[in-house]
């Protein structure tokens, strides 16, 4: 069912604490915490503690949630220092887009300059 954790995914066991992860922020809804493979000097992942494959589905099914996942994404870029040279929220949809884990998360990267169009 929409939202219930799964035992088949990662994000999940990272909410659950069976998989560690170096958390820098936590809501009610949401965990933050840094990718394993940084892909800038700021790379933090914000996820929905509840479990939907994407974004999109994540809007649909908890537009509340979508929404906090969307601040601590700013509150993570205002925590990890980027003001003064930005920084970009992605949402990486389908395995064409270069999503890899299907349960959602924002990509909070920073801290260089990010080229556009992105790869
Ligand atoms: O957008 P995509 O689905 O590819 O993003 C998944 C991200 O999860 C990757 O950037 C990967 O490095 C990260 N990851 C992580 N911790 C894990 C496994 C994957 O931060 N244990």
């Amino acid at each position: 069912m929409a939202g219930e954790p799964r035992s088949d995914c990662l994000f999940c066991k990272i909410v659950s604490g069976e998989v560690p992860a170096t958390v820098v922020r936590e809501s009610e809804t949401t965990l933050a915490f840094r990718d394993i493979n940084p892909q800038a000097p700021v790379h933090v992942l914000v996820i929905p503690k509840a479990h939907h494959a994407d974004a999109a589905a994540l809007a649909a099914a908890a537009p509340e949630a979508a929404a906090d996942v969307l601040r601590e994404a700013g509150a993570v870029a205002e925590q990890e220092k980027t003001d003064g040279t930005g920084y970009r929220i992605v949402f990486n949809t389908g395995a064409g887009a270069g999503q890899t884990v299907f349960h959602a998360h924002a990509h909070v990267l920073g801290g260089r300059g990010l080229e556009w169009p992105p790869g």
